[in-house]
């Protein structure tokens, strides 16, 4: 019998590393030189790679690929107890080689690029030499890919996309963009004529690919194969987003607890409050759940597949943004007035809690996914009464009791006091 929430030791030993690691190294960069892991200076490249050499003598660089694409093999459970660290601490996903959007843009190469691809582009980008971008959404429908429009035609031995693309992630600093169109994954370097980045939003950029002309070997996977490669990417990257938000709401119940300790008001501490109490109570029970619900659909990924576990990875993407909408707002609130600025991270975590509701895929299409997945496991009844209709399975047992009866009337008689009793009570 296998149910065991242990993790093995030795694997323990790495996560407590990794746990000391961030705090006394990760952070401490971060506070200093924000962003230092994107940055072309060769003294603060220096810091960057001393750090990343020591993740990479651990083992424990680039852990989001899987075996069979070149990785450790480590598994999405694994993953997950790492990620759970690591998403506390804003640049070190980048700094353990696991950052999005290039993991997810990573993982398609490594499964459906061609051996020069994977050469080309996969290589560099594990080195963290080649930045990329994730190019889906466009700006007439974001979530119904049914409607989007870019589109790549076949001139001699190139490719031409002419298309429009909204909320690609750091598309002004990627080296290359992957541009999902109707008819196929590009892989279309940033600086190629007719790529046209529009000043805002900043972030998020709104990309206008206007006769943008690309090799024929730029196209990833099969002809028309965007939206299974699409699947594949954020079907990842999804499960990857909800272990770090366990460790985002793990850092605001920290915060809150610490606080709730520490101010008084009305003669006691504010943790001594009855509702003080619920909302830690509340949150504590939600980030407990929400952790077992992760943890559980990455060890199905593990026994199965990514394909196989969606209607999972789709309920935990859901429920990840309203955990963190609770537990963030409970903090927050907590932290009172000091709580709305951003001398704390709060402010920004509950914030970004919407977001979360959208990126990726909104909770509403998730929803649906999942319903209808559920019940596709589900047949309507016959007639016109549940299954559950208390006088027919009443009834259904009186039959499968007859013979019983026939052969004990003493046995009859017992059972009509019973109904009777219960006839009297209802
Ligand atoms: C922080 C962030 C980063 C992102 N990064 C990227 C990126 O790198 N690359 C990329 O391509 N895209 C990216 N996106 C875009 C993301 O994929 C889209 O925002 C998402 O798919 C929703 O599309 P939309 O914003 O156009 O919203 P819409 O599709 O306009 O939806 C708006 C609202 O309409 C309602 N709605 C829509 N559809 C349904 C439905 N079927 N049922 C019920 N209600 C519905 C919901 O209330 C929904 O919130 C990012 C988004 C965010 C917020």
């Amino acid at each position: 019998m296998g149910w065991d929430f242990s993790t093995e030791p030795e694997f323990q030993q790495k996560l407590d590393w990794v746990e000391q690691f961030c705090r006394e190294e990760v952070e401490p960069l971060e506070y200093v030189f924000p962003y230092a892991v994107r940055s072309k200076d060769p003294k603060i490249r220096g810091l960057v790679r001393g750090l990343q050499d020591q993740v990479k003598a651990q083992g424990l660089w680039a852990i989001f690929l899987d075996e069979d694409l070149g990785g450790p093999g480590y598994g999405q459970l694994k993953l997950g107890l790492l990620n759970e660290i690591l998403g506390r601490y804003s640049s070190a996903p980048q700094m353990f080689g696991a950052a999005a959007p290039d993991t997810g843009n990573m993982e398609m190469l490594a499964a459906y690029g061609t051996e020069e691809q994977k050469e080309r582009w996969l290589t560099p980008m594990l080195n963290q030499e080649l930045w990329s971008a994730y190019s889906m959404t466009e700006p007439q429908g974001g979530s119904d890919p049914n409607l989007f429009r870019t589109f790549a035609t076949r001139d001699g031995d190139e490719w031409v996309i002419n298309g429009e693309k909204w909320f690609t992630s750091a598309g002004r600093v990627a080296d290359i963009l992957f541009v999902m169109c109707t008819n196929g994954m590009f892989v279309v370097p940033r600086l190629t004529p007719g790529v046209e980045i529009q000043p805002e939003p900043r972030n998020h950029n709104h990309i206008i690919y206007n006769e943008v002309r690309i090799p024929l070997d730029h196209l990833l996977g099969p002809e028309d194969g965007a939206k299974v490669l699409a699947q594949r990417r954020l079907g990842g990257g999804r499960i990857h987003h909800a272990m770090r938000t366990i460790a985002q709401c793990k850092l605001a119940f920290d915060m809150m607890c610490e606080r709730a300790l520490s101010r008084e008001s009305h003669g006691k501490t504010i943790a001594e409050h009855q509702m003080v109490q619920e909302k830690i109570a509340d949150s504590y029970a939600s980030i407990a759940m929400l952790r077992l619900f992760v943890l559980e659909t990455a060890w199905k990924i593990d026994h199965t597949s990514t394909q196989e576990t969606r209607t999972d990875i789709a309920a935990v993407k859901y429920s990840m943004a309203k955990v963190l909408r609770e537990v963030s707002f409970n903090a927050l609130h907590i932290l009172g007035s000091l709580g709305t600025t951003n001398l704390t991270p709060l402010q920004a975590m509950y914030a970004a809690a919407p977001t979360m509701g959208i990126a990726d895929g909104v909770d509403e299409v998730h929803k649906s996914t999942v319903a209808r997945n559920v019940l596709k496991g589900y047949r309507p009844h016959e007639g016109y009464w549940p299954t559950e209709y208390f006088p027919a399975k009443r009834k259904a047992a009186q039959e499968k009791f007859e013979p019983l009866f026939t052969a004990d009337p003493e046995l009859r008689v017992l059972a009509d006091g019973y109904a009777k009793y219960f006839a009297g009570r209802s």
